[in-house]
């Protein structure tokens, strides 16, 4: 019995060394794939593990649950766009909190004598598993804009909502204390649990839905933190440290977000305004349009390029044709190189990714820093679908509402491609004077179209 104990904590230990490594190897795209093998070969052997530990009663259930969360989850991998990953990753927090929550849900109903810390732990694990599950489902709803009516993309603020706020919270305490003194009452866990639930959805209406992946970010680490509490619920060190490095990772990637958008984790969870916020700065220059045929013999006597891709590269799955007209270009001898801004896009990470399905080098996507000190020196800077992330209001315009963001200065470069359909702002909701700079061009129409026009031109 000793001796399975021993196993069994042994064999854990082999599971955190394979998550951390590979956290560490999902750092960087090369070595990305590697590093989600290693951590989903990590939790096989943990499931597996925890499958031969004694307190298993029924296989059955394990067994019908497995197969059905792997083929749901598989379907959800493969068939999910892009564009729509945020709503997925809102969704898979959701269920992981649900999953804390109802497993120290279970802890309390077993009938066992449980500890008062156990109490108070097993309560931080429903609380924060509540407000990461209803949470999430708000997210995703605001995200995806699939239930309208009832879930308003914008930032839902109404009178009286700080006192709500505050009288759950007030009430979640109450009940917290009264279920520790006397834990045989389940009324108090139950009605400590449903609060937390509302609190959960509170929480997340009054933020805009253009920081909803922000707040998704948030949430994954709370999901972390609620696997944390309920593996010290059931004495599960597993749990506990798989728990808590999904917590700190969640943090970490929050506060990444958080800077490269120049904002405070506080202004993105009480500001709320967001998403309704537009501005109109007195803009200097003049529009001037272009035709993608014209593009064309701009970029064939170009001898560097660089490409930026924001969201609407996405939108229009615009990738692959950039990969093509990409290898058009060096076969024309011009260099080409990616300048990849770290909130482009609608995810960390979200341009590496659409690249790297094109099967774009890795070693040709630069980071802002590294394109910003040569930027002089391109010839051509191609903005896909970008637009904050190029905005120089946020470099220049005090009182522009992206002030201080840092951006990839595509103004500096000799000229500028713009690839967008229309004039609409980007996420931000902020004027773009770049497209009114004398060496800026607009091409309008859908990114992937106008590629592809261009391409059809050198093969011409
Ligand atoms: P933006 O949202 O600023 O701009 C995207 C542009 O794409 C729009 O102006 C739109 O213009 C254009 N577009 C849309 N569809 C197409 C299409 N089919 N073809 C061509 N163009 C298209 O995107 P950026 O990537 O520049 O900036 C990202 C923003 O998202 C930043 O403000 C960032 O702070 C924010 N954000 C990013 C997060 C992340 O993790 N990456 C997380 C949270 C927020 P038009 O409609 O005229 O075509």
């Amino acid at each position: 019995m000793e001796n399975m104990e021993f196993t069994i904590n042994a064999i854990y230990i082999a599971c955190v060394v394979l998550f951390i490594l590979g956290l560490k190897l999902l750092s960087h795209p090369s070595t990305a794939r590697k590093g989600n093998t290693l951590s989903a070969l990590g939790m096989l052997i943990a499931i597996v593990a925890t499958l031969l530990d004694q307190n298993i009663i029924s296989y059955q259930w394990i067994i019908v649950s497995i197969f059905l969360g792997s083929v749901i989850g598989a379907a959800m991998a493969k068939y999910v766009e892009m564009t729509k990953m945020p709503e997925m990753v809102s969704l898979l927090n959701g269920v992981g909190g649900l999953a804390s929550l109802l497993v120290a849900f279970a802890v309390v109903i077993s009938g066992e004598e449980i500890d008062t810390y156990i109490l108070v732990i097993v309560l931080f694990a429903i609380a924060i598993g509540s407000i990461t599950f209803t949470g999430s489902i708000i997210a995703w709803a605001k995200l995806s804009g699939e239930i309208p009516k009832l879930v308003s993309s914008a930032a839902t603020v109404f009178k009286g909502q700080a006192i709500i706020n505050f009288l759950i919270v007030v009430s979640i305490g109450l009940l917290g204390t009264l279920f520790v003194l006397s834990p045989e009452n389940i009324d108090f866990i139950i009605y400590f649990s449903l609060l937390c639930l509302v609190l959960g959805v509170m929480l997340v209406l009054p933020i805009g839905g253009a920081d909803m992946p922000v707040v998704i970010s948030l949430l994954n680490s709370y999901s972390g933190l609620a696997a944390c509490a309920a593996g010290f619920a059931i004495n599960n060190n597993l749990l506990i440290v798989a728990g808590a490095l999904v917590g700190a990772s969640g943090i970490i990637l929050t506060s990444v977000m958080c800077k490269a958008m120049n904002r405070s984790l506080s202004n993105v969870l009480f500001s709320g305004f967001k998403a309704a916020t537009s501005s109109t700065i007195e803009i200097e220059g003049e529009m001037t349009p272009m035709v993608a045929e014209d593009a064309f013999f701009v970029l064939e006597a170009a001898q560097s390029v660089l490409v930026i891709p924001g969201y609407g590269m996405a939108v229009a799955q615009a990738q692959h044709a950039m990969k093509e007209l990409q290898v058009l270009l060096e076969e024309n001898d011009a260099e080409v190189v990616y300048g990849i801004h770290p909130v482009a896009g609608r995810m960390p990470g979200h341009m590496n990714v659409l690249l790297a399905e094109a099967d774009v080098p890795y070693e040709l996507l630069l980071e802002m820093d590294e394109v910003n000190a040569r930027m002089e020196g391109f010839d051509i800077a191609i903005v896909i679908g970008a637009n904050d992330v190029v905005n120089p209001a946020a470099r220049d315009m005090q009182g522009s509402p992206i002030y201080g963001m840092p951006v990839i200065n595509a103004d500096l470069a000799k000229n500028v491609f713009i690839l967008k359909r229309g004039m609409s702002s980007g996420f931000a909701g902020v004027d773009n004077p770049l497209f009114f700079k004398s060496n800026a061009r607009m091409i309008f129409g859908d990114a992937k179209d106008t590629i592809n026009t261009i391409i059809r031109q050198f093969s011409d």
